[in-house]
């Protein structure tokens, strides 16, 4: 780990009224005496004149962040600056001057991480928490932020040690020394914990769900509405509509919140039969994003009734009907139009409720991405070879691996390479 004392700019580019620059590592003490004079209280926000030499920089609020109780885990400090380019240009110009140096992206709460201050599930948290545009989004972040999921692995973990510990005593001390039921629990044990993984696995992939947005395809024959839909959805022009059958050659996307969730909404090519190659290909690309989608509204109009979706569980679709205007829907399936906007709202209620459904929370905090499903899959097959496993010998390597597995979540063990994908994706001052 380098000891070099960083700094960047927290605050966001662009006019505004304060800039706020966070420094962090050994040298935050003594450079903040420096342009400051000496140390305001900790974590009291404190007026003082900004100075490097006698060179007045800036009337500032100085916030002093002494270790281990910060961000970081290291001392630090943060400046409200006026904002304005040369301010900050020159105090910069001081820090570096002073041994500081600028901060690459993640770099502050990879040094969080460094510290012990949070795991790697929380870290991911953050950029999760920076990236949410909606508020499930939101929600899911803090929690896991919180560490809701942490607590989880982590337990899992202590059980296994456990286990372990109970597994080697059988290895070491031949089995008249100890009770034959210890045996018994043990494999109980093992099956419990791969019984809750499994559980932990079969959920619908909500948290991915949240995190990524629920994608909703909208299919149909041409001319059905789709590209309409999509627009008055978005509210904005972003499909292409004409009266002439099969202009959606591919899908276009807009991003949608639904009820507090992020949603991605695909207009298709129309689903017909067709001697156009450019519309046979858009049409093989409908059907691709259609396999793919969480929820299908397949759309129609009277008295055009539509065959079912091939290779689409019935569940996850909409059937709707458009053009209200011009034939009334029949009983039980819901109308809409596009043009005049009829049953629109409907509509989106139901898709919200539809989405809500797909992203309901039961019980303890979902995983929420592709690297905790690999984890948890791989501590979960790991347990259950330990269950198989003909010698007790094989058995313990098998905790062992399912052991690493959890770690490697939570980032206690061999997450080097690991950390480059982590915090890489962060933005500077992050
Ligand atoms: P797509 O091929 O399924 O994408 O259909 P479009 O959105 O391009 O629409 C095909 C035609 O139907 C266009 O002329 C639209 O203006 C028209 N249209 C779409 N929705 C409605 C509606 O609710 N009522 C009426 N009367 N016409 C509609
Ligand atoms: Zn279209």
């Amino acid at each position: 780990m380098s000891d070099a004392t960083i700094f960047a700019r927290a605050t966001g580019a662009g006019r505004a009224a304060i800039t706020i620059l966070r420094v962090s590592g050994p040298k935050a003490g003594p450079i903040l005496e420096a342009i400051a004079g000496r140390l305001p209280p900790p974590r009291l926000a404190s007026l003082r004149t900004l100075r490097h030499g006698t060179d007045v920089l800036d009337h500032a609020v100085v916030l002093w962040l002494p270790g281990p109780r910060s961000y970081t885990g290291e001392d630090g400090f943060e400046l409200h600056l006026h904002a304005g380019p040369a301010i900050e240009h020159d105090v910069a110009d001081a820090l570096v001057t002073l041994g500081a140096r600028p901060a690459e992206p993640g770099e502050f709460t990879r040094r969080a991480f460094t510290h012990g201050r949070i795991d790697l599930l929380q870290a991911e948290a953050i950029a999760d928490l920076i990236e949410a545009e909606t508020s499930a989004q939101r929600r899911q972040a803090l929690t896991q932020g919180d560490g809701a999921l942490s607590r989880l692995y982590d337990d899992w973990a202590q059980r296994l040690r456990t286990i372990l510990a109970h597994q080697e005593a059988l290895i070491d001390f031949p089995d008249e020394d100890l009770p034959p039921e210890v045996e018994a629990r043990l494999l109980t044990g093992i099956a419990d914990l791969r019984a809750q993984m499994d559980a932990h696995l079969n959920d619908g992939h909500r948290g991915e769900l949240v995190r990524r947005g629920i994608s909703i395809v909208i299919a149909g024959a041409p001319n059905a509405g789709k590209s309409s839909l999509l627009n008055v959805l978005a509210g904005r022009d972003a499909a292409i509509v004409t009266d002439r059958a099969g202009t959606t050659r591919d899908a276009i996307s807009v991003t949608l919140d639904l009820g507090g969730q992020r949603a991605v909404i695909t207009d298709t090519a129309g689903l017909r039969e067709t001697e156009d190659a450019i519309e046979a290909e858009g049409i093989r690309r409908a059907m691709f994003h259609v396999k793919q989608a969480d929820l299908v509204v397949h759309l129609y109009t009277e008295p055009d009734r539509p065959a079912p979706l091939a290779d689409v569980p019935v569940e996850d679709v909409l059937t709707v009907c458009n053009k209200t205007d011009l034939h009334p829907a029949p009983d039980g399936v819901l109308g809409i139009s596009a043009t005049t906007g009829a049953g629109l709202g409907a509509l989106q209620a139901e898709l919200a409720i539809r989405v809500t459904r797909l992203t309901h929370s039961a019980g303890a905090a979902p995983l929420t991405r592709a690297r905790h499903r690999a984890g948890i899959t791989e501590a979960r097959d790991a347990l259950a070879e330990a269950e198989r496993a003909a010698w007790p010998e094989l058995r313990g390597e098998a905790l062992r691996v399912a052991m690493r597995a959890l770690g490697r979540l939570t980032g206690a063990v061999g997450v080097e390479d690991l950390l480059e994908a982590v915090f890489g994706s962060f933005c500077i001052g992050k």
